[in-house]
């Protein structure tokens, strides 16, 4: 009895965990840093490759009922995060650093788990009672992508992302910015009411935190964007034919689609009063802090695929940022995954090999916890598998449930990777006017439905357990 996962990410780690607390033992392969991927920097388990931020942490909000449920199946990501949180208003935002090391220090010293530092080259031979997840998320190497081709035909695909650069605090002129939440709002605030839904990929503006405001003119914006679109970038010449997320656009290729789109994205103002004047400024670039010491700040869905040289010269045009030193500049990566409507079950087991498991983004979900959370349930069923259990994935009802339903239900020929969002979620059957009561019932439902879930869970087990053990005495 075994559990083997390919991959130590985040959701790879995440499925290590539950498949070692239910008393299997797991063998995770990971190939960093024998072989590194294009933008991982460290050998550590569940390194955040970008953003430091979870997204929002409240219950009126889909991603942060995920969380919740997530916390109550015992998740170790959820765990770490909370260990590593630093400040970020209504979000969970974390010092990368110690959240990987949190990660990397409690699966080593776990007895029930082995990591072995290699690249599978090809798929490991599986069976029930040694169930495989693969977990090798957006940058899965070649030679396992090609294997995974040949699994699963033509519907193996691939697309980009493009990912937002950080800057020195020190070299941020704090006369120019300010300290604000959009609305006001910070974990705690009165402003709850005015929460938006769901919350957009890839560091994208969640709307909520304790941010440094760069605020425009509208003359400062109208250079700005002259420049952006003038400016240098892979992404331009060829975005007619590269597939991105449309939560993770370049803001090169959102600037293209007309003069105002980025004050109504990342560039978006609304809510940001500059207490200096008083007054919502033309236009703002958030600056999110991106680790617990604070001197690292993320510019908030500011993604981009502009040429170093150049990025760093129109950056430099944001007022506050004349003279910021760049930690890393934004770029694009590539984002590899299968069409799951094709290939998963809810239960994230792969149609056609029901003892082979895919978890993570390379399953076809969208987002750190999203991909912590199709770990969390395969390496739960992967573990219930090898130990002759029954198992299943919770209900639709429940943003986890939604999630390896949509995964698995959603229509092939368009299928994109999604976040977690109320949106695919079963609708109340009587549901409130007020939008905010409507998603907090929601929540209510998920998280009754996740309690009635996990005691027959529990109950089947210790049915099956019982069963075992009278066979056991009959033999
Ligand atoms: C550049 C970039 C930026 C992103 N930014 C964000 C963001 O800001 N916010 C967000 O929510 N999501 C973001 N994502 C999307 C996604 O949520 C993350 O990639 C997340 O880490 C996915 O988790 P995972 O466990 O599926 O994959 P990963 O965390 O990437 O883990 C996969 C692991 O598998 C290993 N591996 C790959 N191939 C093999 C092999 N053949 N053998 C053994 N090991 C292998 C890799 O080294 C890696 O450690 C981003 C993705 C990328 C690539």
């Amino acid at each position: 009895m075994r559990v083997r996962i390919v991959g130590g990410g985040l959701a790879g780690s995440e499925a290590a965990w539950q498949a070692a607390t239910a008393g299997v033992p797991v063998t995770i392969s990971e190939m960093r840093p024998v072989r590194p991927t294009a933008v991982h920097k460290t050998d550590r388990l569940a390194e955040l490759v970008c953003s430091n931020s979870f997204r929002g942490d409240k219950l009126d909000n889909a991603v942060g009922l995920l969380k919740e449920e997530m916390r109550r199946l015992g998740s170790l990501v959820m765990r770490a995060a909370e260990a590593s949180r630093v400040p970020a208003g209504a979000a969970l935002a974390v010092d990368r650093e110690r959240f990987a090391e949190t990660i990397t220090d409690t699966i080593a010293n776990h007895p029930l788990i082995t990591v072995v530092r290699e690249e599978a080259a090809s798929i490991p031979p599986s069976s029930e009672q040694e169930p495989v997840i693969v977990a090798t998320g957006p940058l899965t190497s070649d030679a396992l992508s090609a294997d995974i081709a040949a699994l699963v035909g033509g519907n193996h695909l691939y697309f980009y992302d493009a990912i937002s650069p950080i800057v020195l605090a020190d070299s941020i002129d704090r006369e120019k910015v300010f300290r604000a939440s959009r609305w006001g709002r910070s974990l705690g605030s009165s402003f709850d009411k005015l929460r938006t839904s769901g919350g957009p990929a890839c560091g994208v503006d969640d709307g909520e935190g304790d941010y440094l405001n760069c605020p425009f003119t509208r003359e400062e914006y109208e250079r700005f964007y002259d420049a952006l679109v003038a400016a240098e970038s892979a992404t331009v010449h060829d975005f007619d034919k590269e597939r991105f997320f449309e939560g993770c656009l370049p803001i090169e290729v959102m600037a293209h689609r007309g003069r105002d789109t980025l004050r109504f994205g990342p560039m978006k103002p609304v809510g940001l009063v500059d207490p200096r004047t008083g007054r919502v400024p033309y236009a703002a670039v958030q600056l999110r802090q991106d680790n617990l010491a604070g001197d690292h700040f993320s510019l908030v869905g500011f993604q981009t695929q502009i040429k170093w040289g150049e990025q760093a010269r129109v950056l430099r045009m944001i007022p506050g940022l004349e003279q910021a030193e760049f930690v890393r500049f934004g770029m694009v990566h590539r984002n590899t995954y299968v069409n799951g409507p094709d290939v998963l079950d809810e239960t994230w087991q792969v149609r056609r090999r029901p003892t082979l498991f895919f978890a993570g983004q390379m399953s076809g979900v969208e987002g750190y916890v999203e991909s912590a959370a199709s770990g969390l349930i395969a390496g739960l069923n992967a573990a219930a598998m090898a130990k002759g259990e029954p198992f299943s994935t919770p209900p639709r009802t429940t943003a986890i449930g939604a999630l390896a339903y949509y995964v698995s239900h959603a229509d092939p020929k368009h299928y994109e990777p999604s976040n977690i969002t109320f949106g695919i979620m079963p609708p109340l059957e009587k549901a409130p006017k007020d939008k905010l009561k409507k998603k907090l019932a929601i929540a209510d439902r998920a998280l009754a439905d996740l309690q009635q879930w996990l005691e027959l869970r529990r109950a089947q087990h210790e049915r099956s357990a019982r069963s075992e053990l009278v066979e056991g005495r009959a033999l």
